[in-house]
């Protein structure tokens, strides 16, 4: 199995990456994608450039054994929608069962995204829950497709939902990026430091609040 982590990453920090090491490890994935979007739909255009975040991914990407900095949204431009890219990654891998790893805050909005109910043909939904967004009630669409254990994803290619719990990480890249705006250094354990690095010497994140 294959895991794919999308998100504007406005940095990337430990919220994203170490829910996505559990979910690597306890799913025993072959690898996983993290892939930055170029323009996010659902949110204020980013602070950071997409190659900025691009290469911040590329840079936290070798301290998680197995996972890989993708530029396929970068490289594809616009808005990126998830149904785009689950098709282009399937392109590349056949049908080999594929993992969507996305929040609980994500999960709980997920009917608005572009061509949603499209999503379960292309990849399983692997939710972790995100301090501050509980998950709400189960809506009636997903309960069939809900599984309890981690080897059932690997029966079929996709469509099924598993809701893992996690180590929470109540990490936040706007309380980063707020941080940063103050003039503060963010604690060494809320991203990986050759990111805090690369934002210090392109001094990314100063002059905004948010
Ligand atoms: P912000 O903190 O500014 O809201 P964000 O980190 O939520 O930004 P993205 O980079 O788009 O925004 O998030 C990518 C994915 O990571 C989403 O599925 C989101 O739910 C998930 N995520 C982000 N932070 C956490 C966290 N602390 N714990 C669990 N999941 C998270």
């Amino acid at each position: 199995m294959i895991g794919l982590l999308g998100g504007t990453f406005d940095p990337i920090h430990y919220g994203h990456l170490r829910p996505a090491q559990e979910v690597y490890r306890d799913l025993g994935l072959e690898s996983l994608r993290l892939i930055p979007c170029a323009t996010p739909p659902h949110r204020r255009p980013p602070l950071a450039s997409a190659a900025q975040r691009l290469r911040m991914v590329e840079l936290a990407a070798p301290e998680f054994p197995g996972f890989i900095a993708d530029d396929r949204e970068v490289r594809r431009g616009g808005v990126s929608y998830t149904v785009p890219t689950l098709l282009s990654v399937r392109d590349d891998i056949g049908d080999e069962p594929l993992c969507f790893i996305l929040g609980s805050d994500a999960f709980n909005s997920i009917t608005t995204w572009h061509r949603w109910q499209q999503l379960f043909a292309l990849a399983h939904l692997v939710v972790v829950q995100r301090p501050g967004s509980p998950r709400g009630p189960l809506p009636a669409w997903a309960a069939p497709r809900v599984c309890t254990r981690a080897e059932e994803l690997a029966d079929q290619s996709a469509g099924k939902i598993l809701f893992m719990s996690v180590v929470p990480q109540d990490i936040s890249a706007t309380d980063i990026r707020a941080a940063i705006a103050r003039g503060e250094t963010p604690p060494a354990d809320r991203l990986p430091p050759p990111v805090w690095d690369y934002i210090h010497r392109h001094h990314i994140y100063r002059s905004h609040s948010s």
